[in-house]
């Protein structure tokens, strides 16, 4: 994408094209502005259109050029934070509320795509969260302890069976949950593009907003070439909020510190090969802090990923790092040919929960998902939908409004977060 072979990967080479989009220009009106083309924002402009309220998408780039075209494709439930715990950091009623919306997200996610017919490799096999020592298996029975408390389908899997259903011995355990599964990232959010487009929404690529301003009762959103009318803006530009100055909305870029993630694709792997490793084509991800995850895509390849992005010194710091982790954890795979590589910074808040701010009269925005975005994007997008179609007011949506707030010390943890990506994966073995 935008001839950067690292920058989208195995994705962009499997995933069925985009709709075709052209850049905005002209003045012209619409109820809603999106910006940005990712899961939140084609989810609430899908949303919108299908109740009859005009969306127009203004995307700076190509559609899933952000997190939602580069990301492992777990479609996960809940967030990173334990459910006990969402309900001291939120109070009560929002903690409730986002657990039981995110503990569904992969249902509404599901069901999207098979709706709309999305051809998006969709798995619904489960994920495995894997235990890395004893630390990871006491995290994993609390998770499973808390979860099953609250009727999810989740299991904790014990040495044994974990390594029946991964194919390495490496892990002390493993919470399998039902409730989740496998997406191509970037062709669900190109098929979210193109069902959004046949609702009757509007999608313009190379459109980057660079400014708006009041106009009468309406909201004027400028690009380059053009610009829209309309009395409400979407803000969906997640951890891509450009810093430039002058660039609009830097308070959300402000409060969210880039975690840089990088993944490997093999080849294709033989049918003996394939049938050695996660027979039931779950995606995994484990307990460790610089952690790691790995899952295939339809074609029989096996995506290897882990913190950290693939230039500079760090590049061959963590290419190697694949090698040597493919090697011990699945010892088939000595030599295989890794055929893709990409990365893409992940947006970290600081108590791992996402965001809902009014930036003002009628501009909101969601962001912050902490690597945890395919569930939330799509049923925040389309929780903004129900909000300005007026079916729900601002108290029942999934989180409380909040100022922004700028976190300190932003370049250093950012710097922080590679470097220690780096002096893990050079002492270490997954
Ligand atoms: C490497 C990686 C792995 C991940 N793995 C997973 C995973 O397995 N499971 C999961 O659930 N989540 C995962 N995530 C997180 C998930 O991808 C993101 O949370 C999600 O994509 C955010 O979606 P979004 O629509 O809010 O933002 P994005 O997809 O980031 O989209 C924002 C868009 O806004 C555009 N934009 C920015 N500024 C402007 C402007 N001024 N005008 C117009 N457009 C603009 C950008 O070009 C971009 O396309 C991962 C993320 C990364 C980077």
């Amino acid at each position: 994408m935008l001839n950067d072979p690292r920058s989208h990967g195995l994705w962009e080479r499997t995933a069925p094209a985009a709709p075709a989009t052209v850049a905005l220009s002209g003045d012209v009106t619409a109820d809603v502005v999106v910006v940005g083309a990712g899961f939140t924002g084609l989810s609430t402009a899908l949303h919108l259109a299908e109740r009859g309220v005009r969306a127009t998408v203004l995307e700076a780039a190509e559609i899933g050029f952000g997190g939602s075209g580069r990301n492992v494709g777990l479609v996960n439930a809940g967030l990173w934070v334990m459910p006990d715990e969402l309900p001291n950091v939120l109070g009560a009623t929002h903690g409730e509320r986002l657990l039981s919306m995110l503990g569904d997200a992969p249902r509404v996610v599901f069901e999207l795509i098979e709706k709309h017919g999305i051809q998006c490799e969709a798995t619904r096999t489960g994920t495995l969260h894997l235990g890395v020592g004893a630390k990871g298996a006491a995290e994993l029975a609390e998770r499973a302890r808390q979860w099953q408390a609250r009727g999810a389908d989740v299991e904790l899997l014990d040495r044994a069976s974990t390594q029946r259903k991964v194919g390495a011995a490496h892990y002390t355990s493993a919470l399998l949950d039902r409730r989740a599964g496998t997406i191509q990232p970037l062709a669900y959010v190109r098929g979210l593009a193109t069902a959004a487009t046949a609702a009757g929404a509007t999608v313009h690529t190379g459109s980057p907003v660079t400014g708006y301003e009041r106009s009468g009762e309406n909201w004027r959103v400028t690009t380059p070439k053009g610009s829209v009318r309309a009395r409400w803006i979407v803000v969906a530009t997640n951890a891509y909020t450009s810093a430039d100055k002058g660039a609009p909305w830097p308070a959300i870029r402000e409060e969210i510190v880039h975690l840089p993630y990088f993944q490997m694709a093999t080849v294709p792997l033989s049918d003996n090969l394939r049938g050695s490793i996660l027979p039931e084509r779950q995606g995994c991800w484990d307990t460790k802090d610089v952690l790691s995850s790995f899952r295939f895509d339809r074609q029989g390849r096996l995506v290897f990923g882990s913190v950290g992005a693939l230039r500079g010194s760090g590049a061959a710091i963590h290419k190697r790092w694949v090698r040597r982790s493919l090697k011990r954890l699945f010892p088939q795979l000595a030599g295989v040919a890794l055929e893709s590589e990409w990365h893409g910074k992940i947006g970290m808040t600081t108590d791992a929960v996402p965001r809902f701010h009014r930036l003002a009269d009628r501009v909101v925005s969601f962001s912050g998902y902490n690597g945890r975005g395919i569930g939330p994007g799509t049923v925040f997008g389309k929780a903004l939908a129900q909000l300005i179609a007026g079916e729900i007011g601002e108290d029942d949506m999934p989180l409380a409004i909040t100022e922004p707030k700028a976190q300190s010390f932003r370049s250093v943890r950012e710097a922080y977060y590679e470097v220690g990506a780096q002096v893990a994966h050079l002492s270490s073995r997954i």
